[in-house]
């Protein structure tokens, strides 16, 4: 039984682990001045930097929140380890052999001060076992080839210290005891299960990649499934949770990942194993990926630190999100989560839906470096998601995805960043900034936080396309004004409609009944007009028995005139329509040019302006007739 760990030794370690050293492993330092450095505290939230360490003196002191100590308190606090454990495991990397006060008697705690750096070595050892399986056992050939079939050799494999485990399911096991570790020890490092008839090797026949802690050290093993008689179906297998191997917190590549993403302020998010691999080899070694977990709020605060710069956060965290359905998702979700990155937060997106490791085989280590490159930032993929749910040539599609995408964006915690993101949505529904700034205002001051999380708007007219018909509005409503009249004065003046008819088409009528009264008039031949029964031949045509009703009301109400119209009337209120008409497509066609680039698209365009320019003049013309009748 170990008792206190000598005084003098203590102190020796103290003076081997240099503070700055260690604190570096979890927090990227730059110079503060003064001898000291500083970097975003690891034992509270911030966003400059008030984590402070003093090599010289051995000390660290936050300014935010006064957590202060030396080497020891500082891995006691981020491991959650006791004294005599932080100083074991300190003692161990730096090579200070401990020795021990004698036991005083029986009440000193009956802790195994041994345990985690047993399990550690017990990982360190498995690790080496399995990289020496990949190379000489002969079921390993599926492993080997699993690796050159994604474009890795022997070299990488080497690299990454990927391994095999035997398929007996006591190779490890037999391996471990052979070298003194208990089998308890084995079972508590997550490389055994226990069985009724004892313990037996946790992985079995897989391709195995050691997942590392900040410091280097093996805690787990993700795991490839190589054979058709594997009778654990999951394609990936993962440590259990152990004293070790925490999966919220454990990001695979990290260790190598660490100093290019303190450097290049930068982290890559991807999601697979073979994918931080294919990173790391085209020459992106800021690439890490969850463990059989989603990315969550630990994993941010962990590359957060390593992120932090002088005074304030400017790092770049870029997801790898596929552009498929479930991407698409997980980004909304990343916008609407934790926050903490979001004006920081990018996605690369590979148009064809590849993964990194599949890109670097088809089309080389270039491809993935401009996959990284073409990174854009996370709100505007989530924007454009959702914008591009809606038909942006219709006005009250253009109003419902702006309310939509207005929502997100007042969700969005960090007001400096809403007024920009408020301006490029107005980019992209083509509509005004002032009234998308209002809209965001108004979704904010509607509690944006209820709202989140609501992607479909509940609005039933102008829905996004995929959805079904909305509901027919009723057709008394002040805004069919101008179509109401155009056909009462055609379907009881008909007479008098003459050649302004022949202009009128449809698509003039926005209300589904009152265009089906048009449809109707243009399959009664205008020349029956003069022969009797002309109205009621007309709406014999209206199939829908509630748009005939609405016509035959048409076809006997006052029109909204005093006395009598003549022919110019009539025509002025078909020009009126067409006007009204006219007017909608130049809206739409204004929106359009909006979200053309005229740098970019420079044909399309000039084309869409040349365009807009002729239905302007038209416009005119029809605005000059309708005022001519009145
Ligand atoms: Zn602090």
């Amino acid at each position: 039984m170990a008792g206190r760990i000598r005084d003098e030794d203590v102190a020796l370690v103290k003076e081997k682990a240099r503070l700055d050293e260690v604190v570096s492993q979890y927090v990227t330092l730059r110079p503060a001045g003064g001898g000291s450095e500083k970097g975003l505290c690891p034992f509270h939230d911030e966003k400059s930097p008030s984590f402070n360490v003093t090599q010289s003196r051995g000390f660290y002191y936050c300014f935010g929140c006064q957590a202060s100590g030396d080497v020891i308190t500082f891995v006691q606090a981020m491991e959650g380890l006791g004294f005599g454990e932080a100083v074991e495991r300190l003692a161990d990397k730096y090579g200070v052999r401990l020795r021990y006060e004698e036991s005083t008697g029986g009440t000193a705690p009956r802790r195994d001060p041994h345990q985690r750096m047993r399990l550690i070595e017990a990982n360190r050892a498995a690790a080496a076992f399995y990289v020496e399986q990949l190379s000489s056992s002969t079921d390993a050939v599926a492993g080997r080839r699993f690796l050159a079939e994604r474009g890795f050799g022997r070299e990488v494999a080497d690299r990454f210290t990927i391994g095999f485990a035997p398929r007996s399911g006591e190779a490890l096991l037999s391996h471990l005891t052979a070298k003194g570790f208990r089998s308890d020890e084995i079972v508590a490092a997550g490389l055994a299960g226990q069985g009724d008839h004892g313990a037996y090797d946790r992985f079995r026949g897989r391709l195995l990649w050691p997942i590392r802690d900040l410091s280097g050290e093996v805690v787990g093993f993700g795991a490839r499934r190589l054979f058709d008689d594997d009778r654990i179906e999951a394609k990936y297998l993962n440590t259990p949770e152990t004293s070790l191997y925490k999966k919220s917190t454990v990001l695979y590549g990290l260790d190598r990942a660490r100093r290019a993403i303190g450097h290049g302020m930068q982290a890559v998010i991807v999601e697979g194993y073979t994918d931080v691999m294919a990173c790391h080899e085209s020459g992106v070694e800021t690439a890490v990926a969850t463990c059989g977990t989603a990315f969550g709020d630990e994993h941010a605060r962990i590359l957060r630190r390593l992120l932090a710069d002088h005074d304030e956060f400017r790092g770049e965290v870029i997801f790898t999100f596929d552009g498929d359905a479930a991407g698409q998702r997980a980004a909304i979700k990343a916008f609407e989560g934790d926050q903490q990155f979001v004006a920081q937060t990018y996605v690369a997106v590979e148009p064809e839906g590849r993964d990194p490791a599949e890109l670097r085989l088809a089309e080389g280590d270039a491809a993935v470096r401009e996959l990284i490159a073409r990174r854009v930032p996370l709100y505007r993929f989530v924007l454009r998601n959702v914008v591009d749910r809606y038909d942006l040539d219709r006005a009250d599609h253009r109003v419902n995805a702006m309310r939509e995408a207005a929502r997100l964006v007042s969700s969005v915690r960090d007001r400096s960043k809403v007024d920009a993101f408020a301006r490029e949505l107005s980019g992209m529904v083509g509509l005004d900034v002032d009234e998308v700034s209002r809209e965001v205002r108004k979704a904010a001051s509607f509690g944006g936080r209820s709202q989140r999380g609501r992607t479909r708007p509940t609005d039933p007219n102008g829905a996004p396309r995929d959805q079904a018909a909305a509901p027919v509005p009723d057709v008394r409503e002040p805004r069919f004004f101008d179509e109401r009249e155009a056909l009462k004065a055609v379907l009881q003046f008909p007479h008098l409609v003459g050649e302004a008819g022949a202009d009128v088409d449809v698509h003039d009528f926005t209300h589904p009944w009152l265009a089906a009264v048009w449809a109707a008039v243009e399959a009664e031949t205008w020349q029956s007009v003069g022969v009797p029964g002309w109205t009621s031949r007309v709406l014999a045509h209206v199939d829908e028995p509630a748009a005939r009703a609405a016509a035959t009301s048409l076809a006997v109400q006052p029109l909204h005139l005093q006395g009598d119209p003549g022919p110019s009337v009539v025509g002025a209120l078909l020009a009126r329509l067409q006007e009204v008409s006219t007017v909608r497509r130049v809206e739409t066609l204004r929106s359009r040019l909006q979200r053309t680039n005229p740098i970019e698209q420079v044909s399309e365009y000039n084309r869409l302006f040349g365009e807009l320019l002729a239905l302007e003049a038209h416009r005119r013309a029809l605005r000059d007739r309708a005022l001519g009748g009145t």
